[in-house]
């Protein structure tokens, strides 16, 4: 029988383990973390029987792919709630923009700019799910539906800048910027539109549901039916070497889970081939996050109606405030007034809440490594949208990006995206070549949100480097 290890458990080192223990590979997933699912852990980061997700808490792209085709995970526990409204974002004085699930309904909204947002959303709505099939994995195939991904590419290769031109007023312009911004690229640079373009249209195509019961939900059942196929996951063992592992368990394939500079320490520079080992310490990290996490009492109290039924609430003001912050952000420099996403899961999923008390669970793009505290900066930014906040916080903890590192090897310098997604990156990643996933060394695989197609809870990078993995050794399902 053929036998695997997977170093981490993330969303993408679970998915590929349960790859391959599908296609009958006998599974063991090693995590460092006292608990599994990487990036998709829940906790009660601040008051008892309040549940706040620690990383990922929104899953726009991991509704409709070929891993969720592969296997049954409502079956095994996961079910998706949805919030009334998909994203908003607030303006000063109560003023701000919504996407709702329904394209023309965004667009009504918009008034003046309702037709522009209807050109650019509605044909990519329309062919949303041929598209999501083309961008979830390596870019360098031959695509089976070149007319959609080719009308996606035209506007994915553009700055977010220059599709905010577009827009007239500054409710329109606001809320394309709170989109694109999660790309962690200033606005102004090439193909910083991608990300946005594909969170946008997936927001009208599947909605940004949340894990009933917490992202942890995911990997619950990730797990589950890995252990129904004869795979196993041991907490607390930090992998250090390959040898190591393949000595201890004869393992024919390997799947690494990790950053590429950690698949590099792990290989060994004696088994990696060069050119391999100069692309993986080459790869570039992306900015920093800072996250608080909040126990409010009576939820977030916000001018702007729609954001008092949105899931995610994106911080931060015009196009041109959060072009500027993403800017400085870029340049090592902390904004006074940082983007920052918010999430109100709860809305969706009302049980995480405990009576009137309500997680909320913030980031605030920072700095690669930035060791400031940036609370004060989060909660005025919050404070401004929503006056009389930070009166209602009964519970707050918060994790700079050297405690995202320390909690997480994968995000380097509180990098939660696993590598900048620059145009070269977010094209080739982690290295242009064929087959991305190989390390070139035989059977050892990089599977995480380094590899296409990057970060996410959706489990394609673990999909795609387990089925090449499978293809390696003849036995692709
Ligand atoms: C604050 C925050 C908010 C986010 N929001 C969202 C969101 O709303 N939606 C979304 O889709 N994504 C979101 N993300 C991103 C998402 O969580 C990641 O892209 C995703 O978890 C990547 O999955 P992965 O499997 O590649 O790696 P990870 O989830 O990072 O997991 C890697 C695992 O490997 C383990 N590991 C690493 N090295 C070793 C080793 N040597 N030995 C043993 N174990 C090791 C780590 O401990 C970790 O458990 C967010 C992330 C953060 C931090």
């Amino acid at each position: 029988m053929t036998t695997a290890v997977v170093v981490g458990s993330g969303p993408n080192g679970l998915a590929g383990a349960v790859t391959l223990a599908l296609a009958g590979v006998q599974v063991t997933v090693l995590e460092a973390a006292d608990a599994p699912g990487g990036g998709t852990r829940s906790t009660e980061a601040t008051v008892p029987g309040v549940l706040h997700d620690e990383c990922s808490g929104f899953h726009p792209l991991a509704i409709d792919t070929a891993f969720s085709r592969s296997v049954d995970l409502t079956a095994a526990g996961l079910n998706w709630g949805w919030p009334d409204v998909e994203y908003s974002h607030p303006l000063d004085g109560g003023d701000g923009a919504a996407a709702l699930r329904d394209v023309d309904r965004t667009a009504s909204a918009l008034g003046a700019d309702g037709a522009t947002y209807r050109r650019i959303f509605g044909p990519l709505d329309d062919r949303f799910d041929l598209i999501a099939q083309e961008f979830l994995q390596p870019v360098l195939h031959v695509p089976k539906y070149p007319l959609a991904l080719g009308r996606f590419g035209v506007g994915a290769g553009l700055p977010a800048a220059a599709i905010a031109k577009l827009y007239r007023a500054p409710q329109a312009k606001a809320l394309w910027a709170g989109v694109a911004a999660h790309a962690f690229r200033p606005l102004g640079s090439l193909a910083s539109s991608a990300i946005g373009l594909a969170l946008g249209t997936a927001a009208h195509r599947y909605g940004w549901p949340v894990a009933i019961g917490g992202s942890q939900a995911i990997s619950a059942a990730m797990i589950r039916v890995l252990e129904q196929h004869g795979g196993t996951v041991k907490t607390g063992v930090t992998v250090r070497s390959l040898a190591q592992v393949r000595r201890e368990t004869g393992a024919d394939i390997v799947l690494l889970d990790t950053s590429p500079t950690a698949a590099v320490r792990i290989i060994g520079d004696d088994a990696l081939p060069p050119h391999v080992r100069r692309a993986f310490e080459r790869f570039r990290h992306g900015p920093g996050a800072f996250q608080v996490a909040f126990a409010v009492e009576g939820g977030v109290p916000w001018q702007h109606e729609p954001s008092r039924r949105a899931g995610t609430v994106h911080l931060g003001g015009t196009f041109e405030q959060i072009a500027a912050a993403e800017k400085d952000v870029a340049r090592g420099r902390m904004p006074k007034r940082p983007f920052v996403l918010l999430g109100q899961q709860y809305l969706a999923d009302p049980a995480r809440s405990s009576g009137d008390v309500h997680p909320i669970d913030a980031y605030a793009h920072v700095p690669a490594g930035y060791d400031g505290d940036a609370t004060e900066l989060i909660i005025a930014q919050i404070e401004r949208f929503a006056p009389g906040f930070r009166d209602r916080v009964v519970g707050m903890t918060t994790r700079s990006t050297g405690q995202i590192a320390a909690d997480n090897a994968n995000f380097i310098g509180g990098d939660i995206v696993t590598g900048a997604n620059d145009p070269l990156q977010l094209v080739f990643r982690p290295r242009p070549t064929l087959n991305p996933y190989a390390t070139g060394v035989d059977g050892v695989y990089l599977c995480s949100a380094a590899t296409p197609p990057g970060a996410g809870a959706h489990g394609m990078c673990g999909y795609g480097a387990a089925q090449a993995a499978l293809a390696a050794i003849g036995a692709a399902r």
